[in-house]
C-alpha cells in the first residue's frame, strides 16, 4: 500500500473564550480581582494628581476617592474612580489588545509564572482581566480627563468580541462594572468584600470608600520620614496592624532608595523563650498595595518572627519562587535587612545596656538564631550577644572569657565555659562548681544546644561543657593531680567492686582522687554523647543505629572516707550494700533514680538509720 501526502499543516488552536483559561490558571485566590481593579483605580487617580502637579491638568482635582459599590440585586460590583479615565482609542489600546492576544500568547507570556501544576504562583495578578475570574460580563464606562473628551462604554463577555459605544458620564474617571457570574456569587456579600478590601487596601494612598465609609489609612507611617514620627506613632501603628498583640519591644524603620527601593517598619515582638505559634507575620506591600505575608527569601530566616511591613516596588512579585531566590534585588534586600537589624541591636546595646539586658530574654532568640545562621550577622552580633550566668548576671562573650580566664583555663590553654541547662536538676553540680569558684552559665532555651555548638566553633580556644559532663578535675583539667590516699591495689579493688555492682554495664568505672568534700561517687554523661543525643532529639531524626546507648562515666572518689570504709568491709554482704548505696546516691544526684530502684534505695537507707 502506498500513500501520498496530500497536505501538511499545523493544528491551530483558537480560543473563542478567554474565561476557561483565566479561570483555569487562576483557580486559587479569585479574590485578587478586587485588588487589581482597586489598584487600577488608585493608579488612575494618582496619575491625575501628578498631571495636575505638572500643569497638564488644569481642572478641579476634587475628591479623588475610589468607591466600591455592591448591588446584590443587580448582582454587580462596581469600582469607580475620578482619575484620568480613557478615550475610546485608549480602551482599544490598553484593554483590548492585551485581552485578545489569544490563548497561546497568553500562555507564552505567563509561562514562567506557572508552576508545575499549571497554577499561577502566589499572588500573581492579571490586572484588569482578573475580573473575568468572577464576572461573566464586564462593563467599563469611562471619560478621559482631556478636555473635550467623550465618554465611552466598553462591554465584553470574555469572548473575543467586545463592543464600544458612546456613553454618558458627567466627570472624568472610570466605572468598572462586574456582572458577577453564577459560580462566583460568594463575592456578592458585603462582609466578604469588606474583608478583601481590608486585606489588600488597608494602606492604599487614595481613600477607598465602601458601604459609606473609607476603609484605608492613606498615609501609613512607613511612608513618612522617621524624623516626623514619635514612639507613640510607632506603637499605635503596631496596634493598628496587630490589635491583639502585646506592645513591641522596639522597632526599626527601613528606608533605602539605592540600589533598590524599600521602606518599612520592622518590630521586635515579645516572644519569650519558646517558638510560640505566630499568627502575625511581616506583611509585604508594593506601593502600599498588600501583596502577601509570605515573605520567605526576602526576609532572612532568622528574622521571620519579626512583625511589621515592608514596601518595595523592586521585589518581583509575579514570578516563581526559584526566580525570587535568584533575584539580585531580593538578595540585596535580604542583606540590607540583616545589616539594619544588627546595627539597631548594636546601638541599643551601646546606648542602654540595662534596657538591652532586660529585653534580652525576648530578643536572645533572634540574636542566637542569627548567629547560628548568618555569618555577617555573627560578625556584628558577637559584640552584643549576651550570655547569662546562674545568678542572672549578663556578660558579652569577651566579658565572660575575661572573667573566667584565670580560673577556668585548662593545661592546654583552653578556656572552659561551664553551663547548665537545668538549674533544678543540676543543682548539686552547680554548687560544686561554685565552691571551686567557677562561673556557670544558664543555657535553657530551645535554641541553646545549636547555639553552644556554634559558640564553640566560633570562639577561639574555648570549649563549652555542661556541669555534669564529668568530674571537675576532668572538665577543666589543669594537670594538677590530687594526691590519692589509697594504694594502687586498693584502687583496683574498688574499681572491680563497682564494676560488679553495675547491673547492665552501662558505664565505665574509674577511681579518681577528688577533694574529700565531693560525693563518694559521681556519675556523668560525657559532653560529646549528650550533645549527640540532644541534637538527634531536636532534629527528630532517629539515628541509623537506633537510639544512642548511654555511656556513663562512674567516678569513684578515692579520697572520700566512704572509699576506705568500703575497702575495710572486705567481701561481706555489708560491703556490697555500701557499694550499691553509694552508686545509687550518685544516680540520685544525676536524677537517674526512679521507680522500683528509688524505692529500694530508700528502703536500704532506712535500714541503716
Ligand atoms: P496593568 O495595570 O498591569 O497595566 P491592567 O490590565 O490592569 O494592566 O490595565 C491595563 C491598562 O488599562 C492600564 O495600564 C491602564 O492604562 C488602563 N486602565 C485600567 N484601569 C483603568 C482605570 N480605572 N482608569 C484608567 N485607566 C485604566
Amino acid at each position: 500500500m502506498s500513500s501520498t501526502i496530500q497536505e501538511k499543516g499545523q493544528i491551530s488552536i483558537h480560543t473563542e473564550n478567554i474565561f476557561p483559561i483565566i479561570k483555569k490558571f487562576l483557580y486559587s485566590d479569585h479574590e485578587i480581582f478586587l485588588r487589581e481593579l482597586v489598584s487600577n483605580a488608585v493608579d488612575a487617580s494618582q496619575k491625575l494628581k501628578k498631571l495636575s502637579g505638572f500643569g497638564e491638568f488644569n481642572g478641579e482635582l476634587g475628591d479623588l476617592k475610589v468607591t466600591v459599590t455592591l448591588d446584590e440585586e443587580a448582582k454587580t460590583i462596581t469600582v469607580s474612580d475620578r482619575g484620568i479615565g480613557m478615550t475610546a482609542e485608549e480602551i482599544k489600546k490598553y484593554i483590548n489588545q492585551i485581552a485578545f492576544s489569544g490563548a497561546s500568547e497568553f500562555l507564552e507570556k505567563y509561562k514562567d509564572k506557572l508552576d508545575e501544576k499549571g497554577a499561577i504562583i502566589g499572588h500573581f495578578g492579571l490586572g484588569f482581566y482578573s475580573s473575568f475570574m468572577v464576572a461573566d460580563h464586564v462593563e467599563i464606562i469611562t471619560k478621559s480627563f482631556r478636555e473635550g473628551s467623550e465618554a465611552a462604554r466598553w462591554i465584553c463577555d470574555g469572548s473575543t468580541e467586545f463592543e464600544i459605544t458612546e456613553a454618558e458620564r458627567a466627570e472624568h474617571g472610570t466605572d468598572v462594572i462586574l456582572h458577577i457570574a453564577a459560580d462566583s456569587e460568594e463575592f456578592l456579600d458585603k462582609n466578604r468584600l469588606q474583608s478583601i478590601l481590608d486585606k489588600y487596601g488597608r494602606f492604599l494612598p487614595i481613600p477607598i470608600e465602601f458601604d459609606g465609609t473609607v476603609i484605608n489609612n492613606t498615609t501609613p507611617i512607613w511612608t513618612k520620614s522617621p524624623s516626623e514620627l514619635t514612639d507613640e506613632d510607632y506603637q499605635n501603628f503596631y496596634k493598628e496592624l496587630y490589635p491583639m498583640s502585646e506592645e513591641p519591644l522596639f522597632w526599626i524603620h527601613l528606608n533605602v532608595d539605592y540600589p533598590f527601593n524599600l521602606t518599612g517598619v520592622l518590630y521586635f515582638p515579645r516572644v519569650k523563650n519558646d517558638f510560640q505559634i505566630r499568627r502575625e507575620k511581616i506583611q509585604l506591600y508594593s506601593r502600599q498595595v498588600f501583596i502577601t505575608d509570605e515573605v520567605k527569601d526576602i526576609v532572612p530566616d532568622f528574622l521571620m518572627m519579626l512583625h511589621g511591613v515592608i514596601d518595595s516596588p523592586d521585589i518581583p512579585l509575579n514570578v516563581s519562587r526559584s526566580f525570587l531566590q535568584a533575584d539580585s534585588n531580593v538578595k540585596k534586600i535580604n542583606g540590607y535587612i540583616t545589616r539594619k537589624v544588627a546595627d539597631k541591636l548594636g546601638e541599643l546595646f551601646r546606648n542602654d545596656r540595662a534596657g538591652f539586658e532586660q529585653k534580652f530574654d525576648d530578643i536572645g532568640l533572634f540574636v542566637k538564631y542569627g548567629i547560628i545562621s548568618d555569618e555577617k550577622f555573627y560578625e556584628k552580633a558577637k559584640d552584643f550577644c549576651l550570655v547569662k550566668n546562674v545568678d542572672g548576671k549578663y556578660f558579652t562573650f569577651d566579658e565572660f572569657s575575661a572573667a573566667v580566664k584565670e580560673n577556668q583555663t585548662d593545661k592546654n590553654g583552653t578556656v572552659v565555659w561551664l553551663y547548665t541547662n537545668d538549674l533544678q536538676k543540676q543543682d548539686g553540680f552547680i554548687q560544686s562548681a561554685r565552691k571551686r569558684g567557677y562561673e556557670v552559665l544558664l543555657f535553657d532555651t530551645v535554641i541553646d544546644s545549636h547555639f553552644i555548638n556554634q559558640l564553640e566553633y566560633k570562639l577561639e580556644k574555648t570549649s563549652l561543657k555542661r556541669v555534669d559532663a564529668d568530674t571537675f578535675d576532668k572538665l577543666i583539667d589543669k594537670g594538677l593531680n590530687n594526691e590519692s590516699v589509697l594504694s594502687e591495689d586498693d584502687r583496683a579493688k574498688l574499681k572491680t567492686l563497682f564494676e560488679e555492682a553495675l547491673e547492665n554495664k552501662t558505664g565505665t568505672v574509674s577511681v579518681e582522687a577528688m577533694p574529700t568534700d565531693e560525693l563518694p561517687v559521681i556519675i556523668t554523661l560525657p559532653e560529646f554523647f549528650r550533645r549527640m543525643k540532644d541534637m538527634s532529639a531536636l532534629s527528630g531524626e532517629r539515628s541509623m543505629f537506633g537510639p544512642m546507648p548511654d555511656s556513663y562515666n562512674i567516678a569513684v572518689n578515692a579520697n572520700h572516707p566512704l572509699a576506705d570504709r568500703i575497702l575495710k568491709l572486705s567481701d561481706t554482704d555489708e560491703q556490697k550494700v555500701l557499694v550499691k548505696q553509694s552508686l545509687d546516691l550518685a544516680k540520685l544526684a544525676q536524677g537517674m533514680l526512679s521507680g522500683a530502684d528509688l524505692t529500694a534505695f530508700i528502703r536500704r537507707t532506712v535500714d541503716t538509720l
